[in-house]
């Protein structure tokens, strides 16, 4: 019954009986919880020395395999997941979001770095600064893997989503974890845990896992270490303060508690499509996960002429809801995650009522559906309403973590926005209408104090992944009582885990340093033509400075009427010459792009595979009629696609005119064939 902790890779149960953890269903004992005698210095050090060593050797592609291997290895093993998680009061569909949209994160993440990010263990932050007249001294942001170890402490109500938000961009970042989920929840992260080293995926020293009090892990954090918190304000500020974090500056992350506000634009009335989507949108985010959400509604923002409609209809929804046992068929709605937790709702609802007077539930006489209401940890769905919310603290302030949203009246978008502010920083906000410029009053009005907002109409509605869902994709976090921190957000998340340094130097140093040439890098004159070359063949600097070429008059009539661009600055000499830009008829950009192309490539069967993009494209200077052009192409950067066969050369590329001016800069995207794909196409 007593949780393993995992430490230096080894399953370990800490000392005594340890605390019981209860069903939130049945309120019988589930697990027992301790960490008691743990050694947190050295699951630091073990974590720091082999799992950051390990992880760091594997690429950002690497990792990012490695996090698909662990998605799908989670994916077959899900079945016992779930039914572990209905303990936690569950429902299938809470479930989902927790084991699913968990796992679906780790195959987001695994994706991004793919993608998104080099083959390589350094990722450089933008393109070059030029730092000098004659650009032999260049600066360059490069972002490196932390030497540390990632804390992360978990809430307890998404016991695996909660985990895997943070250890994907953590792991993908090359940085090792030591996890500490909850301690209510945690008997369900144990197991995922137990699932994640069974797969045998990840690295030794990458993931490790505490169930219990961390003792004094924090004493021994170091400048290389991360925490990433998710809980409430107030443990968020103990833990900011500790002196450790303080002295060594460890990097905090922090996701806290968030009154969310959701707005109903004065162009929903009742008969709109919004009025509906709104009263749907409200009720979910009450019921799923019995409103144990951190990005949940509690803050139901609707014009004064509404609300009392708004009230009814949400009113009559909720009394719908079937409230159970949510391993049940039916249910809609399980239980808050322990006993305890119900007590607290209960107490908060009581100081909100204070202001807000309660129009729906806030009852302890309710049918519960196959379950004992007075073991399990059920709460009736709980609707206020605050006729002056301008005037009122509590319901910007009091955050009743469960079924508990309040409605606040306004009498025009300013006041709108101004009760959306007092809720001082939220993790979501939403706005629902079908009125554009009203959305763009709204989310400028509100933006600074959100850190994700969605605007729902009828057009979107169908698609809409809905207000209290985080996305890999996006941020997830926000300002001041959200506890001001950021994860997630595609490579964004990944950053927080690493340090960013800018380079100074030579361009060829920097070439080397962040393997991407740098113009000013050294030239290297291949002994064939690049495009003969595999993959493996290709070197960074490898370049080719093509013949020249003038371009007539012919050739530019002739481009206008094949292409059928015979815009005025191609083909009218007295207009083209009123142009502030042009002294007379000019080359067509796509002619330059063209003929540059007629003088690089090299045109029998080879190695390179496809031309698949031009990135950067700017014309700088015009090419008149009888200007002569030239191109030099670099081998700038190059990403093998895992075993595909082959990898992505990006060339460094510019036309220069006959005085040596710059007409135009682009990257050409090539895709080149690897030895071995290249040698089995040539047998
Ligand atoms: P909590 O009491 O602050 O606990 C959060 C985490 O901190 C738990 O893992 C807890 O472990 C741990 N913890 C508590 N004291 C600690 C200490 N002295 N040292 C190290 N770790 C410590 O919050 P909660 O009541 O469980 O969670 C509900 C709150 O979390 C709500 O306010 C909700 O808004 C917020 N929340 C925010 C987000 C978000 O993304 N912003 C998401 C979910 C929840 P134990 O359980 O072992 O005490």
């Amino acid at each position: 019954m007593k949780l393993g902790n995992l430490v230096q890779d080894r399953w370990v149960e800490g000392d005594g009986d340890g605390k019981p953890l209860a069903s939130a269903v049945t309120g019988d004992t589930v697990a027992a919880i301790s960490s008691a005698g743990i050694d947190f210095k050295a699951m630091l050090e073990y974590a720091r020395s082999v799992g950051g060593t390990n992880l760091r050797k594997l690429t950002f592609h690497e990792r990012g395999e490695m996090l698909k291997a662990l998605a799908k290895y989670l994916m077959e093993n899900k079945a016992g997941f779930y039914e572990l998680s209905t303990q936690t009061g569950a429902t299938r569909a809470d479930s989902w979001i927790d084991i699913d949209g968990g796992i679906s994160t780790l195959f987001v993440f695994s994706s991004k770095g793919r993608r998104e990010m080099p083959n390589d263990t350094v990722y450089l932050d933008g393109p070059p600064e030029w730092l000098s007249k004659n650009g032999t001294f260049v600066g360059q942001h490069i972002y490196t893997s932390k030497l540390g170890a990632a804390v992360h402490i978990n809430a307890f109500n998404f016991p695996v989503w909660g985990m895997l938000e943070k250890l994907a961009p953590t792991l993908l970042a090359g940085v090792p974890a030591i996890v500490k989920p909850a301690s209510s929840t945690a008997y369900l992260t144990e197991r995922v845990v137990r699932s994640i080293i069974d797969s045998g995926l990840l690295p030794q020293g990458a993931l490790q896992l505490v169930c219990g009090g961390v003792g004094d892990l924090f004493d021994h954090l170091n400048c290389q270490d991360t925490v990433a918190f998710t809980g409430s304000k107030n443990t968020a500020e103990m833990l900011q303060q500790h002196p450790r974090v303080i002295s060594e500056s460890v990097a905090f992350t922090a996701e806290t508690d968030s009154l969310n506000a959701s707005i109903l634009g004065p162009d929903a009335t009742p008969e709109t499509p919004e009025f509906e989507l709104y009263v749907k949108e409200v009720i979910r985010e009450m019921t799923s996960k019995a409103g144990q959400k951190c990005t949940a509604i509690r803050r139901v923002i609707a014009p004064s002429a509404v609300a009392a409609d708004l009230v009814r209809a949400l009113s009559t929804a909720l009394g719908e809801v079937r409230i159970g046992n949510p391993g049940m068929k039916g249910v809609d709605m399980g239980a808050l995650a322990s006993q305890g937790q119900r007590n607290e709702v209960r107490e908060r609802v009581g100081e909100l009522s204070a202001e807000a007077p309660v129009v729906y539930g806030g009852s302890d006489d309710f049918e519960v559906v196959d379950a004992d209401a007075g073991k399990g940890a059920f709460f009736m769905p709980t609707l206020l309403h605050c006729e002056k919310p301008l005037n009122a603290r509590a319901v910007h302030t009091v955050e009743a973590f469960g079924p508990v949203s309040t409605v606040l009246p306004y009498d025009n978008l300013d006041e709108a926005i101004e009760l959306a502010r007092l809720g001082e920083g939220s993790l979501a906000g939403s706005v629902f209408t079908n009125d554009n410029q009203v959305a763009r009053e709204l989310v400028l009005g509100t933006a600074a104090y959100h850190g994700r907002i969605l605007v729902v109409n009828r057009h979107c509605a169908q698609e809409s992944t809905g207000h209290g869902s985080p996305l890999p994709h996006l941020v997830h976090g926000g300002p001041g009582r959200a506890g001001g921190g950021e994860e997630m957000g595609g490579v964004r998340g990944v950053k927080h885990y690493m340090q960013r340094t800018a380079i100074q130097g030579s361009p060829e140093t920097l070439s080397v340093v962040g393997n991407r040439w740098i113009r000013g890098g050294d030239e290297r004159t291949p002994d064939t033509h690049p495009f003969r070359k595999t993959f493996e063949q290709i070197a960074i600097g490898d370049t080719l400075h093509t013949e020249p070429r003038t371009v007539t008059l012919e050739d530019v009539d002739h481009f206008a009427n094949f292409t059928g661009d015979t815009f005025y600055a191609h083909t009218d000499e007295a207009s083209a010459k009123k142009n502030p830009f042009f002294e007379g008829r000019v080359a067509h950009g796509y002619l330059i792009v063209s003929f540059a192309a007629g003088l690089f490539v090299d045109p029998d069967f080879g190695p390179v595979l496809a031309n698949y993009g031009i990135d950067d494209l700017r014309f700088l200077t015009p090419l008149n009629v009888g200007d002569t052009m030239r191109v030099r192409l670099t081998a700038k950067q190059k990403t093998l696609r895992g075993d595909s066969g082959y990898g992505e050369v990006r060339w460094d590329t510019e036309v220069t005119n006959q005085d040596g001016e710059i007409v135009a800069q682009y990257d050409v995207l090539t895709m080149v064939a690897t030895d071995e794909h290249w040698a089995s196409a040539m047998s």
